[in-house]
């Protein structure tokens, strides 16, 4: 496959569309897949949704999101757990092969037990998401959300837990690598190969980190605008066997506000480019 024939794009990335709206536009551009938010299913239901992206001929590549299995409470962790069965529902309904955990955190509480409530988490959904056929993709955040939004951070994290959740030869829980949250990690060459090796690389989401961020959430950069080495990654992640999707996920006021017809094509574009 050519790498265009690859591209994902997020919902999110292009959030001032409808998703009637990103539907149309990305069959319009020939982009053969898209990441569902499950704010963008909202308005529409998972049958419609369902059905537009389907009409659209486009390619599911995950759910977003699952996740926040951490809670200072019994009764939170159980809400959490019920709460990402109906995830894992809405990705069989919709089409997605998999969906992507945000794993949570707690402010105040130890990272350790917040991991062992995500591995606890996970674990209870699991069987769930086998019946549906729905893999798990552990997205690891940068460490600067780790404290209330995952406690999973590293790439080594999220592959301990794969190897602590999968049975033998598994691959139902995976991992989700996004260059923005992985690249300053110097292992990362070392994690990608021998998550890759086990079969648990899921997803690739693609951005840039700006040196001059104005908030952390909402302002990462499209590829090319930052400091990340995306090629780099990206030959890493080939190297370890990787030929799924590559997926544009970029949360960014500044974006958000343009045209959203122009920022498909700096997407289109910078994606080129950056391979
Ligand atoms: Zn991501």
């Amino acid at each position: 496959m050519t790498n265009r024939q690859r591209l994902g794009i997020h919902t999110m990335t292009l959030k001032s569309w409808s998703l009637q709206e990103t539907c149309a536009a990305l069959a319009a551009a020939e982009v053969p897949a898209i990441t569902l938010w499950r704010q963008a299913i909202e308005p529409v239901g998972v049958d419609l949704a369902r059905q537009l992206v389907e009409d659209a001929g486009l390619r599911v590549t995950s759910l977003c999101r699952g996740g926040f299995f951490p809670a200072a409470t019994e009764q939170g962790r159980q809400d959490a757990i019920d709460e990402n069965r109906r995830v894992i529902d809405e990705a069989a309904a919709v089409g997605a092969p998999a969906v992507v955990l945000v794993c949570g955190a707690v402010p105040g509480q130890s990272l350790q037990t917040s991991r062992a409530q995500i591995q606890d988490g996970i674990a209870a959904v699991l069987p769930h998401a086998k019946a549906c056929g729905v893999n798990l993709s552990i997205e690891p955040l940068h460490p600067i959300y780790a404290a209330d939004r995952s406690a999973v951070n590293t790439m080594a994290q999220a592959r301990r837990m794969c190897e602590q959740l999968n049975g033998e030869n598994e691959t139902q829980v995976g991992i989700a690598a996004d260059v923005y949250h992985i690249w300053f990690d110097d292992a990362l060459e070392q994690e990608i190969l021998l998550s890759g090796k086990a079969g648990w690389l899921h997803a690739f989401h693609i951005c840039d980190w700006k040196v001059e961020q104005s908030d952390p959430l909402q302002d990462r950069g499209l590829m090319g605008e930052g400091v990340i080495d995306i090629r780099q990654i990206y030959q890493w992640m080939s190297a370890a066997g990787y030929t799924g999707d590559i997926e544009v996920e970029i949360f960014s006021s500044h974006h958000w506000a343009k045209d959203p017809n122009l920022f498909l094509q700096e997407i289109l574009t910078a994606y080129d480019e950056c391979l």
